[in-house]
C-alpha cells in the first residue's frame, strides 16, 4: 500500500476511504476479494450508503445498506451489503 492509496476517495461522497482488514470469516463464501486489504467509505451520509437501506430492502427484502469499496491491489471496486451502521467498523486498521 503506498500513501497515494491511503487518500484515495469514495466516488459516491468524496470523502477519503479507509483501510480495512477484511475479517476472513466475513468474507469465507467465496467472494474472493484476494486481498487481505480492502478500502471503504464507513461515511454514514454516503449517497450509496443513504440509497441502499431502500435497495437492500426493495431487492432482497431485507434490512441492511452497502458500502463502497475499492481493492487497493488490483483497483477492482463494488459495494458489499451491511447489516446495520456499526457493521465492519470493528476491522478499520487504519483511520
Ligand atoms: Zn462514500
Amino acid at each position: 500500500m503506498t500513501p497515494a492509496d491511503a487518500k484515495k476517495k469514495c466516488p459516491h461522497c468524496n470523502d477519503t476511504l479507509k483501510t480495512l482488514q477484511v475479517p476472513p470469516s466475513n468474507f469465507s463464501d467465496g467472494l474472493g476479494f484476494g486481498s487481505e486489504l480492502l478500502l471503504v467509505c464507513f461515511n454514514n451520509e454516503c449517497p450509496l450508503y443513504v440509497k441502499g437501506w431502500n435497495t437492500m430492502y426493495d431487492r432482497y427484502g431485507q434490512v441492511g445498506s452497502m458500502r463502497y469499496w475499492l481493492n487497493p491491489l488490483d483497483g477492482d471496486s463494488g459495494a458489499f451489503p451491511v447489516a446495520h451502521k456499526e457493521a465492519m467498523r470493528g476491522d478499520i486498521i487504519e483511520d
